[in-house]
């Protein structure tokens, strides 16, 4: 019998489940769960076998939610019992320096990710609430939690610390805990393997760029730089987020804009990035309007790249050397265009595409760059449900680092 894991994304209006076999990774079925809590009618997507069940239908809060998930799981297949679901695997954004590790879901730590929402106001309370009601309708499957941030609880102080007042950034727990950790972990572990070479001491760069985007340096699969931040809001340009962009623009806003904080939060966080620039929060749409000659948006498309590249380069100098720069997620997987306008400016270094396979459309990881490269540029498909899925057998089975075991 498979053994499976029902990974599960609960954001604060939708939730995103995939049933995941853990032992060849395939996807066995998935599904989406839109609008919820809101006054318009909500949806449902299953997708199971080729096939697409969808229900539009009121959704008041995420119990109702993920109840109906599983009645579409007992009606439409896969049926979790003959499926042999083992587990079931909470993403969490925001876990702080209370979680370097999983965590199976407990009162306490359904608690404690609660109260990391601070961190991650948008995420971690309906994630919380997803396990809360999870442990609620299985109270005999395991469960547990996977954290973004745990993978960069590794990195150096060097690299995590702001120069902000020393007894504030305490006070308020502020530093860099990056996100997409599970992602680059993932990605970063499958690298040594593409290029034939040992995983100990390799210098690589993830560039995980989708909707959201962050890059890490990784020295032998640790990580020694990431450019996520405090929140998801720090770094590359993104879909609808800033980035990197100075501080002082908010207190000019306060003070010259009379903007409050959460009017500066949603500016910052949702119509900035591609979206503020060009109207486009898509990076197809963006290319697609920049092809036809809008200036716009290739002005946008420059920026995006000219970011990238920017900590291409101080990664590689803060690695003291290169082996591998690495694409993930939906643009880095997808866009031949990205890669080759961010590789290209590497030519002085001697990094060089291939452009033949970075015109190839794949689901398999691959290398991308010259063989008389300096560096390999490798494409691999990013799979944070599988990661997840993993890390959560593994803790049903042995217990978690904090003294938690499955009874
Ligand atoms: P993700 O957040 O990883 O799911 O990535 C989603 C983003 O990937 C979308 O918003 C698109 O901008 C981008 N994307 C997907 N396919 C392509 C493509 N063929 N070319 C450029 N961007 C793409």
């Amino acid at each position: 019998m498979a053994k499976t894991v029902l990974v599960i994304n609960s954001g604060s209006s939708s939730i995103k489940y995939q049933l995941v076999d853990v032992e060849n990774g395939d996807a066995l079925a998935s599904g989406l769960v839109e609008k919820i809590g809101e006054p318009t009618d909500g949806f449902y997507t299953h997708k199971y076998n080729g096939e697409k069940h969808k229900f539009t239908e009121p959704i008041p809060d995420h119990e109702t939610g993920l109840k109906r998930v599983l009645e579409f799981f007992d009606q439409f297949g896969p049926n979790l019992k003959e499926y042999g679901l083992a587990a079931i695997g909470h993403r969490v954004v925001a876990g702080g320096a209370v979680f370097p590790e999983p965590a199976l879901v407990t009162e306490k730590t359904i608690h404690q990710v609660e109260d990391l929402a601070t961190l991650a106001p948008l995420h971690n309370g309906p994630e919380a609430k997803g396990a809360e009601v999870m442990k609620k309708l299985m109270p005999d499957v395991p469960a547990g939690f996977v954290f973004d941030s745990s993978f960069f609880q590794q990195l150096p102080a060097v690299s995590y610390t702001y120069a902000l007042n020393k007894e504030v950034a305490e006070k308020y727990q502020i530093r860099r805990y990056g996100a997409h950790g599970t992602s680059h972990e993932y990605v970063g572990s499958v690298v040594p393997s593409l290029l034939n070479k040992p995983a100990e001491g390799l210098k690589q760069i993830v560039l995980h760029i989708g909707n959201g985007a962050s890059a890490s340096a990784q020295i032998g699969g640790r990580p020694v730089e990431t450019s996520m931040g405090l929140t998801p809001l720090e770094g590359l340009v993104m879909g609808s987020r800033t980035g990197d962009i100075d501080p002082a623009v908010v207190f000019h806003l306060i003070r010259n804009a009379g903007l409050n904080v959460d009017e500066l939060d949603k500016l910052f966080n949702k119509q900035s990035g591609m979206t503020g620039l060009t109207g486009r929060g898509d990076m197809r749409d963006v290319e697609q309007l920049a092809e036809n000659g809008d200036e716009n948006a290739q002005l946008a498309l420059d920026i995006y790249h000219h970011r990238i590249v920017g900590y291409v380069g101080n990664y590689w100098a803060q690695l003291g050397g290169l082996d591998a720069i690495t694409f993930t997620a939906g643009v880095g997987e997808n866009s031949a265009e990205t890669r080759a306008a961010v590789i290209d400016k590497f030519a002085f270094a001697g990094v060089k595409l291939d452009a033949e396979k970075n015109a190839i459309r794949s689901d398999e990881p691959r290398v991308i760059s010259a063989a008389d490269s300096s560096v390999a540029v490798c494409v691999v498909p990013t799979n944070e449900e599988l990661a997840i899925a993993r890390k959560v057998i593994k803790i049903s089975e042995e217990g978690d680092v904090y003294g938690n075991k499955v009874a």
